[in-house]
């Protein structure tokens, strides 16, 4: 069962009580925990006092997580997979998010949090190879459009990075923790949004391509009045995809409209 459903169980008590106080939970406040497995998690943020909702899609830990907490009556335990589970459903927050992520359907995951606007702060532990690219700097491999779409609405941090060891049983992969606060509103106006994921899908599509080929290419616009864009972002019209901070994509986006 292990590989679907990603049900490596985090073991150490440090990193727990780390994940439960990067994401913001305190006294009466509303945290929705997202794969609570046997409760690991669910009993730090129960601790700190939060009113814990958590949302596991394997029916048996869903029904057995109440008994295996100290304190139940501050948890409300939802039986469903969370990329179906409708937040609409949520009582008002705002919410904080915590979970040890099923790592095959940890960035699924994160894609519908980023669209929900009912949370402030989330911590979330991801495989280390995927928390790299979500908080990744331009010019290396790592920066995509996995990094653009959290910079869009959230600032992220890496706030922990732990062995197979501290899971039972061991995932065969190095785990992190990133925190996530979500910003007021995107960085970018709707219409600007579209062209931005245009371009920038375009581009890191053929990441090895000038970005100002590609970006032409994708919007039928000549090449000279994408480099003009781009050296009014102030861009080399050289540049690859991954060279080009999100400063300037959202420039280029909002010239290029
Ligand atoms: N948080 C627990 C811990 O640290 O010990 C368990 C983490 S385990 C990596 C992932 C958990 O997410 C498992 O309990 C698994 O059943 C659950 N899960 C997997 N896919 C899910 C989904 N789509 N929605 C909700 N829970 C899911």
């Amino acid at each position: 069962m292990g590989a679907k459903l990603g049900q490596h169980f985090l073991r150490d008590p440090e990193a727990l009580a780390a994940i439960a106080e990067a994401c913001g939970a305190g006294p009466g406040d509303a945290a929705l925990e997202i794969g609570p497995g046997r409760g690991a998690l669910t009993g730090p943020l129960l601790a700190a006092g939060a009113r814990v909702t958590a949302v596991e899609t394997d029916e048996a830990l869903a029904a057995a997580l109440p008994g295996r907490v100290p304190d139940a009556s501050r948890l409300t335990v939802v039986a469903e997979d969370f990329l179906r589970f409708d937040l609409g459903s949520l009582g008002p927050g705002p919410w904080r998010v915590a979970g040890n992520l099923p790592y095959a359907v940890a960035a699924p995951i994160l894609q519908k949090l980023l669209l929900w606007d009912g949370w402030t702060s989330a911590a979330l532990m991801f495989q280390k190879e995927v928390a790299l690219r979500l908080v990744a700097a331009p010019g290396g491999p790592d920066y995509g459009l996995l990094t653009l779409s959290v910079l869009m609405r959230a600032d992220a941090e890496l706030v922990l990075e732990l062995p197979p060891e501290a899971f039972v049983p061991r995932p065969r992969v190095d785990s992190a923790v990133v925190a996530l606060s979500r910003r007021s509103a995107p960085r970018l106006a709707p219409e600007d949004e579209k062209v931005f994921w245009r371009l920038a899908k375009a581009a890191f599509g053929q990441r090895r391509k000038m970005a100002a080929g590609t970006i032409s290419g994708a919007l039928a616009r000549p090449r000279a009045e994408v480099e003009a864009a781009l050296a009014a972002a102030g861009v080399a019209k050289t540049a690859r995809p991954e060279e080009i901070a999100f400063p300037a994509w959202a420039a280029l986006a909002r010239a290029l409209r």
